[in-house]
């Protein structure tokens, strides 16, 4: 407590005031004891004189000096105190409170012995006779130059310490009321003085408990005036600070929040201190108890904790790749030190490159793909000219039939060519759909009669299963009737005689779905996510017809009505397309 500012300015003032009040009490109660004192003694010296005086007649005869005893009660009783009358020798001649025979020499006494050298002669000294302090004066009584005795006059000092113990309880009640003031002056100082330096405190420790920082009002000119002006242009910077960190911070915290790529910080012992987003999906583990466990707890994989420690011990940027492939994931990642910005911390990062592995593998599929569906055609147009060229041409009925043949693989080759420019234009969105109210069950009855003739050459039974009273669609008829043409045409082909294929729609939610159920030889579960891709085709010698082209164009078209496309099969029982339109109209009339 004594060691705050405040106790530091109050005790040595208090002590101060305390002192010098104390001092000048003394002093005061000093000067004013001498004052009386020296009254006193003025007072007995005019008394000594005026006997002296009136004895001077007596003391020269030695016959009348038993009248001195006497006149010495008398004087004693108009000055009110002790008077003695003492010869030259120093015997007693008159005492007005003794019996002067009883008294011994006086010549040795101070007051005596000094009034008999200097002319005057005072003390004080307790007195045996009267038990008290008594103050003497003596005066020589002296005819011309000749000393004819003393008188000696005294009187009670018990009357002057009676007023000096008044005067000094006055003295004592105005030094205490001027150390009292002084006292409360200094507290009032020493509130005024450091009650802004309390409130600098309290400030200060709130901002650091994470408090709103704010300014300290002051008109103050002094030093801690300008304390607290020098603390409020530091609120004002740490502020903008304060908000320029948070402005980073905020950025930071939203680009990570956003990056698809897992980002992972680590300090020098392992310690996981920042985790994103992505990497808490990644790792399975919310960045609150992440955060302070170790590398190996949360990235787990053996790999990532190799990787971390290489990069630790190298102190370089290091890479390595995680392959799951029965959970199909393919993972790079990025070991970086921090450097200078972090000493000692390594930055990790995980970049999902499942999909552009995915996609790496259509790509790849879709060149050889194209390029076998090229070859045949090609292959034999090449054959058919060349037996054109080496004879055939002489035989006109043959030379008819090769250029038929020629004729069929080039039409195959501009059906693909066409299909696939379509696809495209499709995909880039350069169709535009044109859309009308349609009915679910007449788009399905369409597409049934436009196929009819075909399944009955394959011996198949197409059946519409559809309710009457469906909620009516907005779709572009000619498209959304490809779709279905697309998704039967299939069923037909790969369903084998006897078989049968059930065309339905129904209303679910807010869409209508659309479906091509067949009992064919279905798709194996490996090429199912796969079956919607250009050119893709389930049998390995592409040795079916058709250009794989048929389901990627239905995928499209569904997509651009804002639907749905998917199947669901199981090999050698057959395989359902579903798909799904938006519903826009009111429940057909
Ligand atoms: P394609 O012109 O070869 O029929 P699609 O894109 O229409 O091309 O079909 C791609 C592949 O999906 C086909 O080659 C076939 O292997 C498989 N497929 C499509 N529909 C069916 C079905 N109903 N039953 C079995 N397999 C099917």
């Amino acid at each position: 407590m004594f060691t705050s500012i405040r106790w530091r300015i109050i005790l040595p003032y208090t002590l101060l005031v305390i002192l010098s009040v104390a001092g000048v009490g003394f002093y005061l109660n000093n000067i004013l004891y001498q004052t009386q004192l020296q009254t006193l003694q003025e007072r007995l010296t005019d008394d000594a004189l005026l006997i002296g005086n009136s004895l001077l007649e007596t003391l020269e005869d030695e016959e009348v000096w038993q009248i001195i005893n006497d006149s010495s009660a008398h004087w004693a009783e108009l000055i009110g105190g002790r008077v003695t009358i003492i010869a030259t020798d120093g015997t007693v001649l008159g005492e007005s409170h003794q019996d002067f025979a009883q008294m011994e020499n006086h010549l040795n006494r101070p007051e005596i012995r000094d009034a008999l050298n200097n002319g005057f002669g005072s003390h004080i000294r307790y007195s045996q006779t009267v038990k008290y302090d008594m103050l003497y004066v003596a005066l020589p009584v002296k005819q011309g130059a000749t000393i004819l005795g003393f008188v000696r006059v005294s009187l009670p000092l018990n009357e002057i310490e009676a007023r000096q113990a008044q005067s000094r309880t006055t003295v004592f009640t105005t030094m205490l009321v001027a150390a009292s003031l002084g006292i409360l002056l200094s507290v009032f100082i020493a509130l005024r003085v450091t009650r802004p330096l309390q409130w600098l405190t309290q400030e200060a420790r709130q901002m650091t408990q994470g408090g709103m920082l704010r300014h300290i009002p002051s008109s103050r000119q002094d030093e801690v005036g300008q304390l607290t002006q020098a603390f409020n242009a530091l609120v004002e910077k740490l502020d903008s600070q304060i908000r320029a960190l948070q402005s980073e911070r905020g950025k930071l915290v939203s680009v990570l929040a956003q990056m698809t790529d897992g980002v992972v910080i680590a300090d020098g012992d392992g310690r996981i201190i920042l985790i994103n987003v992505a990497a808490e999906r990644m790792f399975k583990t919310p960045s609150e108890s992440a955060i302070g466990c170790t590398v190996a707890q949360i990235l787990r994989h053996h790999q990532w904790i190799e990787l971390w420690e290489r990069c630790r011990q190298t102190e370089q940027e290091q890479f390595d790749m995680l392959e799951l492939p029965r959970q199909d994931i393919f993972i790079q990642g990025i070991a970086l030190p921090l450097g200078d910005a972090l000493p000692e911390h390594i930055l990790m990062l995980f970049q999902d490159l499942t999909r552009i592995r995915r996609l790496e593998t259509v790509r790849r599929d879709f060149i050889s793909n194209i390029s076998h569906e090229l070859r045949t055609p090609l292959a034999s147009l090449k054959a058919l000219v060349e037996t054109l060229r080496s004879g055939a041409l002489d035989d006109p009925p043959a030379a008819q039939r090769f250029l038929y043949h020629m004729e069929t693989e080039v039409d195959a080759l501009a059906h693909m060519v066409s299909e696939l420019l379509e696809l495209s234009r499709i995909e880039s969105g350069q169709v535009p759909l044109k859309l009308k109210s349609a009915s679910p069950r007449k788009l399905l009855a369409k597409a049934q009669e436009r196929l009819s003739v075909q399944a009955e050459r394959s011996k198949l039974t197409i059946s519409l299963d559809c309710p009457k009273k469906l909620p009516r669609v907005r779709v572009d008829k000619p498209r959304l009737g490809q779709v279905l043409m697309n998704l039967l045409h299939n069923a037909i082909k790969f369903t084998p005689s006897s078989g049968s294929i059930i065309l339905s729609a129904q209303a679910q939610d807010d869409v209508i779905l659309f479906y091509v159920q067949d009992t064919g030889r279905g798709i194996p579960a490996d090429d199912l996510p796969r079956v919607f891709e250009r050119f893709y085709k389930i049998d390995p010698a592409r040795s079916t017809g058709g250009t794989g082209l048929g389901l990627a164009v239905a995928r499209h078209l569904v997509e651009a009505h804002g639907g749905k496309i998917w199947v669901e099969s199981v090999e050698g029982e057959g395989s359902t397309f579903y798909f799904t339109i938006p519903i826009l109209q009111s429940p057909e009339q």
